[in-house]
Formats: C-alpha cells, structure tokens, sequence
C-alpha cells in the first residue's frame, strides 16, 4: 500500500514542492515550525533509518545538504536543525523516512529547552563501551 508520503511525491496529493529528482523529493511541511520548514524523502519506500543501508542513508543526506543551504539562503536562517524521527518514540509520526530541515532564527523559541540526564559514576564509559562494540 502506497504510504501519503510516497503519494505526495508522486503528486497524487499536492505539496509546495522545492525538489524533485528520480530518486528524491522534498516539500514544505504542512505544520512548520518555522517558515520553510522542509521535508526531505526518498522515493524509495523506507520505514525509517532502521530499513536503510549506509549508502541509501549516504544518499539522503547529501541531497538533504544541497537543500539545507539552499533553505538557508531562502529565508535568511541564523540556523538549521536536521531532524530525523525514528520510531513512534523518537517522535515519528509518518513512517515513510523523512529528514527535517528547519530555519532557525536566534530566539525564536521553536524548540523548548531539552531536557538532559545525568550518568553515575563510570556510566558514560560503560555505555560508550557498548556501543563501540557495536560498531564492529
Ligand atoms: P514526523 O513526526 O517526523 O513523522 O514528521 C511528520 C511530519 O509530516 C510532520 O511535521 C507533519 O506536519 C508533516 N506532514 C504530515 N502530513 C503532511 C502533508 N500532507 N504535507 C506536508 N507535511 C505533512
């Protein structure tokens, strides 16, 4: 089953389009947290990051680089944030890989505070450990 965001980038439902090649399209998101406020696809149909392979991920995020600066120019952006959700507990919404562009501007209040938490004593170590060894 085709997923809204494989539709909108077949243009079966409309979008304010800023990019469309044979591999990737990007658009405006609907609810913006900031005027243009981009969202960067692959036509490809992809869960997420998690049903992606390195070079499929590569390819995303260098086009998602030629469309962050171009953003930047547009609206004369102090910032960008890349944001990509991944899982219903990262905040996905849409399950269709999707990569966040957003213009930021200095105190524009978009995001609140984020929030941190602290490690004990030898934490930090432990869990870079793990993931090290994950790495391979
Ligand atoms: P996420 O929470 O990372 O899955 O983000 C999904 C994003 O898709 C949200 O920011 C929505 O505002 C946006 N969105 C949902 N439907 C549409 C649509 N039809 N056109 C443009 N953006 C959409």
């Amino acid at each position: 089953m085709d997923d809204l965001f494989l539709k909108i980038s077949r243009r079966e439902i409309p979008s304010a389009c800023v990019y469309d090649d044979a591999h990737f399209f990007a658009f405006l998101d609907i609810r913006p947290c900031n005027k243009g406020h981009v969202l960067v696809i692959p036509k490809t149909k992809y869960r997420n990051i998690f049903d992606m392979n390195p070079d499929e991920f590569s390819a995303l995020a260098k086009v998602t680089h030629t469309i962050a600066l171009a953003v930047r120019k547009a609206t004369g952006a102090d910032g960008i944030n890349i944001i990509m959700n991944n899982e219903a507990a990262a905040g996905q919404d849409v399950f269709h890989a999707h990569i966040h562009i957003i213009p930021r501007f200095t105190n524009d209040g978009v995001f609140t505070p984020p929030t941190h938490v602290t490690y004990l004593d030898g934490e930090a170590e432990a869990y870079a450990k793990k993931i090290r060894e994950r790495l391979g």
